[in-house]
């Protein structure tokens, strides 16, 4: 006989676990399904073990700087086996908080795979579990193509598991997952070739900011080789090699790395038994209100293909178990001007729409302001990275419709931001906020005269 819930979540990721917490906080009864950790990706293989490394990196960056602002450092090669058995100790406890924290909110936890006996019903092994609720979180994983010797890459979870520092590494996907990892790994001395299939790295980022990441990466002595078709991996007797469609070769590799995207983990769960409907690519389309097809079944987070985010996973949980269980019934996430950062070397990251979308959706309306610069923070150094910021007006008013930016710094400085630009700031309500000084955000509210494409009328 199945067993009764009120809730039930499958997947103890992000998404899963904020709308269990929620519903459990609301008296529900709740059970979390989860194959693996608590935690999910972002726990486990994604934000919290990348920014871990990434704080060493930074690390790394600034004791090569330090001797010319006086400091006497004696520099060292990375100790791998510290980094990851530190960084795995510090997943682990987040493991054991959540495990804790879900105990003693009351809530079921279950361990396995669950896959849909009926539209109110689930299974892992031979036990079910019924519930008039049931939340589909179960994330996503990355894709390793259908190529010959494929199987000589790691993906981004092999990444986290390895033992030792590649010295040689190919990473095809200019993502932000590839970048992040680029950076990280070049910081640390490991030599790095990013390609990439398109004409930009991270082509769903503003055009500025792709152009001057690639110039921070290449300046910090990453090697990017765009519109690069992979169409084979092999072992050769110098090392792992990249073939292009083209038949260009790039060799001499101890790690490729893919990290050409994520697909949602929808395949097994046995969807077409509960009747819920999945698009060709493994998302599964909900309503603005998280709704799935079939009532009572919802999908949230990266399973849901909007933004891959973990805020925007634990947002969406939390504001459906308002609508279910707290008499919120119009309650929903609002998909628009969700800010992120993309941890590079230095660091990135937008709000609002790109330039060619604001064009598309504004037309000759825009007014675009833009800056680059070389922040203090290398003042003393031959070489430092290029900050660059611009900002996005639209209408005689100009609203700010979107914020880019690369800089030291701005993965702080974005949030305060985004909030702005979420209230309708205009352009001269930054004009009218007094700088800080001296820091590189201040250069957003003193920028002055607007750029002019060509074309443009003056
Ligand atoms: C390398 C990397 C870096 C990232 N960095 C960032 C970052 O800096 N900032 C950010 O906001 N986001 C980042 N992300 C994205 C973020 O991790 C995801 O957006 C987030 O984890 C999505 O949450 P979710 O709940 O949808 O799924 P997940 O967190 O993936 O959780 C899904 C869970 O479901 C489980 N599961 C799957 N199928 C089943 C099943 N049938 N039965 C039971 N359990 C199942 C899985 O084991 C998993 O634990 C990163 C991702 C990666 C890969």
């Amino acid at each position: 006989m199945a067993q009764q819930f009120d809730l039930i979540a499958i997947g103890g990721g992000s998404g899963g676990l904020a709308v269990a917490e929620k519903a459990a906080q609301f008296g529900q009864r709740v059970a979390i399904i989860e194959a693996a950790q608590l935690g999910g990706t972002c726990v486990n293989a994604g934000c919290v073990p990348k920014k871990i490394m990434w704080y060493a990196a930074n690390l790394a960056t600034a004791v090569a700087n330090a001797p010319k602002f006086g400091i006497d450092t004696t520099g060292g090669a990375l100790n791998w086996a510290t980094l990851v058995t530190g960084r795995d100790r510090y997943v682990a406890n987040i493991n054991q908080y959540w495990d804790q924290y879900v105990t003693e909110l009351g809530i079921t936890r279950i361990t396995g795979r669950a896959h849909f006996v009926d539209a109110h019903t689930v299974a892992v092994d031979e036990q079910q579990y019924s519930a008039p609720h049931i939340v589909i979180a179960t994330g996503g994983r990355p894709i390793v193509p259908r190529m010959p010797g494929a199987e000589l890459g790691i993906d981004s979870d092999g990444f986290f598991k390895l033992q030792t520092q590649p010295k040689r590494v190919a990473i095809v996907g200019g993502g932000y997952i590839g970048v992040e990892l680029a950076g990280v790994l070049r910081a640390f001395g490991t030599e790095v070739t990013v390609v990439a299939l398109e004409d930009r790295l991270l082509w769903l980022f503003d055009p500025l900011i792709s152009a001057t990441l690639r110039e921070n990466m290449n300046a910090h002595g990453i090697e990017t080789r765009l519109e690069f078709a992979v169409a084979e991996l092999s072992q050769d007797a110098d090392g792992l090699a990249l073939v292009a469609q083209n038949g260009e070769r790039l060799s001499g590799f101890d790690q490729i790395i893919w990290a050409v995207g994520r697909t949602p983990n929808t395949r097994d769960l046995g969807l077409e038994t509960a009747g819920v409907t999945v698009q060709p690519n493994g998302i599964i389309p909900t309503d603005a209100y998280q709704n799935t097809n079939i009532s009572g079944i919802y999908a949230l987070g990266d399973v849901a293909g909007r933004e891959p985010l973990t805020p925007v996973a634990v947002a969406a949980g939390r504001r459906l178990a308002e609508r279910l269980f707290n008499g919120k019934p119009d309650l929903k996430l609002d998909y628009d001007n969700i800010p992120t950062v993309v941890f590079t070397h230095p660091p990135l990251g937008k709000v609002g729409l790109t330039e060619p979308e604001a064009r598309q959706r504004f037309g000759d309306t825009l007014t675009i302001y833009e800056t680059a610069f070389t922040p203090m923070r290398y003042a003393l150094n031959a070489h430092g990275a290029t900050t660059a910021m611009k900002l996005v007006c639209a209408g005689a008013e100009e609203r700010v419709v979107g914020i880019h930016l690369i800089g030291d710094g701005v993965d702080e400085m974005l949030q305060g931001f985004a909030v702005a630009v979420k209230m309708g700031a205009t352009k001269a309500d930054l004009d009218a906020t007094v700088a800080i000084h001296p820091c590189s955000a201040e250069e957003l509210v003193t920028l002055k005269t607007p750029v002019r494409r060509p074309g443009e009328m003056q």
